[in-house]
């Protein structure tokens, strides 16, 4: 693959752009390359579109943002780079709602966005009559930030369709064949002209006689009505690879619905939502957290408890530690996606100033205070 070029410059934005600026021209850019408008040369529209899609996907979307601000394409490649799955691929992911926003979303499956998009047809456009691919499914799984560091594997239910085994989704009953159909002429396209806002263009529907099939099944199958495919409710085994993110994603290849006239299925992709945790924050494999010192143990340090992911550390407090420091307990954050061991627990330390003390307490305050006065003058 030739070199990546800059998002922003993919864009045409600004680093400092804002997030509705970044919005806007990926809007302009996306018509402009859609596959679908470009008939001439598909191929490189769709390159184009592609490279568009991805760097929105990362400018529009803070986290990653910073990421690629900061590190540049390695930093957000890693953050796709999946586990159990194979890794992540652009190429074969198209963000549906994306486009439907684009295009001011909703309307009925079957414009020629869907077509593209994965409604009707499923990811990739086939030939008419041809065999479609099955579209891509998405699966959201939530965790808690314990289980997305060790890892889990989880058995899922999903329902899709799967192809008919009655008549190996043909969606003939045994030994007929469909005929053409007469509203569309077998093409299973109908065109019509469309406004939209501002614009006018041609939208091209699939035939509503035949659902763009361009055939009309006579006899059909009696366990699928003649549709090739049922929905199924499909358990799967899937492995959340140990380090875990908001945003992790996995690909199941061949695990999406059912591809029609004998094309393949879709993929399903697993996407990881980590729940907040009430003691942790997160930065990739780091953890953050606060704990309360005295100020004695401050001043003359300590050796204290902390919470971790994994139970009690204890963590030595310098002696004339500041309110506000940070001490880092190495290996005790999570796992790093692939495996290159744990990053490190950041400890906050604040420094309690007593609001009620004893008697004694207050004595030896007072004498500390008058001891600290002596120095000074
Ligand atoms: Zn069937
Ligand atoms: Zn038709």
């Amino acid at each position: 693959m030739a070199e990546k070029r800059d998002y922003y410059e993919v864009l045409g934005v600004d680093k400092k752009a804002s997030k509705e600026e970044v919005k806007k021209a990926y809007r302009k850019l996306a018509k402009k390359h859609h596959p679908d408008l470009n008939k001439d040369d598909t191929k490189a529209a769709e390159e184009k579109f592609k490279e568009v899609s991805e760097a929105y996907e990362v400018l529009a979307d803070d986290e990653k943002k910073n990421l690629y601000d900061s590190y540049g394409h390695a930093g957000v490649q890693n953050n796709f780079g999946g586990g159990g799955g194979g890794g992540f691929n652009w190429s074969d992911f198209t963000h549906y709602n994306d486009i439907s926003d684009i295009f001011g979303g909703g309307g009925g499956g079957g414009s020629i966005f869907d077509m593209f998009f994965g409604g009707g047809g499923g990811g990739r456009r086939a030939r008419r009559n041809g065999p479609a691919r099955g579209s891509d499914l998405r699966y959201d799984i939530e965790m808690s930030l314990e289980i997305a560091d060790e890892g889990i594997e989880k058995v899922i239910n999903i329902p899709r369709n799967v192809q008919c085994d009655g008549c190996k989704g043909t969606g003939s009953a045994d030994g007929t064949t469909p005929n053409a159909c007469n509203t569309c002429g077998g093409s299973g396209q109908v065109k019509s002209v469309q406004r939209r806002g501002y614009s006018q263009f041609i939208s091209i529907n699939a035939c509503p006689a035949c659902q763009g099939k361009g055939q009309v099944i006579e006899k059909p199958c009696e366990k699928c009505n003649g549709a090739g495919k049922y929905r199924k409710t499909g358990k799967i085994s899937i492995k959340i690879p140990p380090g875990s993110d908001t945003g992790t994603r996995l690909r199941l290849a061949g695990e999406g619905e059912a591809g029609s006239r004998g094309g393949p299925p879709g993929d399903l992709y697993i996407i990881v939502h980590v729940l907040p945790h009430e003691r942790f924050s997160r930065d990739g494999r780091h953890l953050y957290t606060e704990t309360n010192i005295s100020y004695p143990e401050a001043a003359l340090g300590a050796e204290i408890d902390v919470h971790t992911l994994s139970g009690k550390a204890s963590m030595k407090v310098p002696p004339g530690t500041q309110p506000g420091a940070i001490l880092r307990l190495r290996g005790k954050g999570v796992n790093s996606l692939g495996g290159r061991g744990r990053g490190d627990l950041h400890v906050k330390i604040n420094v309690e100033v007593p609001k009620k003390m004893s008697r004694d307490e207050k004595k030896l305050l007072k004498e500390l205070d008058r001891l600290k006065k002596k120095i000074k003058s």
